[in-house]
C-alpha cells in the first residue's frame, strides 16, 4: 500500500525538468541596435531560424515588434528566455504591454549616439516608477552597444556608468555585431539576477 501511494505522488510531480522562464524586454531608441541584441542574444540554434525569418523583415520595417523564445541553459539550469524587441517612436509612452509581462528589463543605446543615451534615462525613469514597491522588482541593465564604433564615441563608459549607478542597475557595453558571447552572456545574467530575486 505504501509502494502505491509514492507511486502516486510521483506522477503528480512536476517534471524535473520543466524549464522555468524568463521574459526579458528590450528597450532604447531607434537604431540602438535592439532588433540585432535580440537576434544575437539567442543560441545558434534558434539564430539560424530566425536569420531565415526575420532578418530578411526587420531590414524593412524598423517598426517590427516580436518576442523570441530560446531554450538556454544558464548554470547547468535550463530556462525558457523570451525576448521582446520593441519600437517605440516616441520613448516610454505606451509601455503598459511589456511593464506587467517583463521579468527583466534591458535597456540600450548607442555609444556613438548622444541622443539614444539621453533616451535612456526616460526609459530608466519609466521602468523605476513601475518596479516600485512591487516584489521582486525586477532586475534592469544598461547596455551601451556598438563599441566596435570606439571612433565615433559620443558617450564615454564613465557616463554609462554613472547613470546605472544613479537607477541601481547594471551596467556593460558591447557590440551586437562582433561579440555575439558577450551579448548572449548579458541575457544570461539577466537570467540570473531574475533567479536570486
Ligand atoms: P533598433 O532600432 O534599436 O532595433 O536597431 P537595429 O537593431 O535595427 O539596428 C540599427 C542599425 O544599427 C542597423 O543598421 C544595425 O545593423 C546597426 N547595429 C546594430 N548593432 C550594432 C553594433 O553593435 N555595431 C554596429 N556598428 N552597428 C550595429
Ligand atoms: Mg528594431
Amino acid at each position: 500500500l505504501m509502494f502505491g501511494k509514492a507511486r502516486t505522488c510521483n506522477i503528480v510531480t512536476v517534471p524535473e525538468h520543466e524549464p522555468s522562464e524568463c521574459n526579458i524586454v528590450i528597450l532604447g531608441a531607434n537604431g540602438s541596435g535592439k532588433s540585432d541584441l535580440q537576434e544575437v542574444c539567442l543560441s545558434p540554434a534558434a539564430l539560424t531560424v530566425k536569420f531565415l525569418t526575420k532578418r530578411f523583415i526587420s531590414e524593412y520595417d524598423p517598426n517590427l515588434e516580436d518576442t523570441y523564445s530560446s531554450e538556454e541553459v544558464v548554470d547547468q539550469q535550463p530556462v525558457l528566455v523570451k525576448v521582446m524587441d520593441t519600437a517605440d517612436q516616441d520613448g516610454p509612452v505606451n509601455c503598459e504591454r511589456y511593464l506587467g509581462w517583463a521579468n527583466a528589463f534591458i535597456i540600450v543605446y548607442s555609444i556613438d549616439n548622444r541622443t539614444s543615451f539621453e533616451a535612456c534615462q526616460q526609459y530608466l525613469e519609466a521602468v523605476t516608477l513601475y518596479s516600485k514597491g512591487l516584489q521582486p522588482e525586477g532586475p534592469v541593465i544598461l547596455l551601451g552597444n556598438k563599441v566596435d564604433m570606439e571612433r565615433y564615441r559620443q558617450v564615454s563608459k564613465a557616463d554609462g556608468a554613472a547613470l546605472a549607478l544613479r537607477f541601481g542597475c547594471l551596467f556593460f557595453e558591447v557590440s551586437a555585431c562582433l561579440d555575439f558571447l558577450s551579448v548572449q552572456q548579458i541575457f544570461h545574467e539577466a537570467v540570473r539576477e531574475v533567479r536570486r530575486e
